[in-house]
């Protein structure tokens, strides 16, 4: 199964109704720990996103994703804007002259994608941020891929590991962004970032659904 770029367009849409109904709930964990933005840092990032491909015509996917990661870098002032939006343009980095997309080329991008989170955060697994949701996405969709599950599979895998690592950010000290000037008062809480990057996966299979 492959996708062209109006169908990511669809989904990077969905992503964003996908914010407005969790804003509330994703300001209320980052309050927990941090300042208690970050449902408005990912709804106005990707407001903006939409708004940027309203008269795009589909038919680069890199520029789409480009354009995605330009979006947040610009429009968010959390530290989660210029993090998921040196994601995206990273991912766009290795789509670059695809009119469609495969789930290969999923694993690709969520591997540059996250290269870019720990290069721009100077972070790395157990941090307690999104880096804990995204890094054992990935590795569940290099299973599913070496497996040869269907597209499908390999990302309600993703998106399921992805919120096991959620869960897993409650037990962990957080040691990047603002949580760690909490030091150990931080266990016991769920991250946020790792919560919209489950969300966006969550949206992503749901998409293919
Ligand atoms: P801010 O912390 O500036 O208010 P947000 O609230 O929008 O920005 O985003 C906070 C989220 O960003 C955290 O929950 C965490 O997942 C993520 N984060 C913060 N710093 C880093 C970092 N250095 N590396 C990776 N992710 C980070
Ligand atoms: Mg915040």
């Amino acid at each position: 199964m492959s996708i062209d770029g109006k169908k990511v367009i669809e989904v990077l849409e969905k992503i964003n109704v996908k914010m407005e109904e969790n804003k509330a709930y994703l300001s209320e964990l980052d309050a927990a720990i941090g300042d208690g933005d970050h449902g408005l840092n990912m709804c106005k990032g990707f407001k903006a996103v939409v708004e940027k491909l309203k008269e795009d015509d589909g038919q680069d996917i890199a520029g789409i994703l480009k354009k995605t990661g330009m979006a947040l870098v610009t429009n968010v002032g959390g530290a989660s804007g210029p993090l998921y939006g040196t994601a995206f343009m990273k991912a766009a980095g290795c789509v670059s002259g695809k009119t469609e997309i495969d789930i290969n080329d999923f694993g690709e991008m969520l591997y540059y994608a996250l290269e870019g989170i720990k290069m721009r955060g100077r972070s790395e697994a157990e941090d307690k941020t999104m880096i804990d949701a995204l890094e054992p996405a990935l590795k569940a969709v290099r299973e599913g891929i070496s497996k040869e599950l269907e597209a499908k599979e390999v990302l309600r895998l993703a998106k399921e590991a992805a919120f096991k690592g959620v869960e897993h950010t409650k037990d962990i000290i957080a040691k990047k962004g603002r949580a760690s000037y909490l030091g150990l008062r931080s266990i016991g809480h769920q991250d946020a970032g790792a919560t919209s990057s489950a969300i966006m996966l969550e949206t992503i299979y749901q998409a293919f659904n």
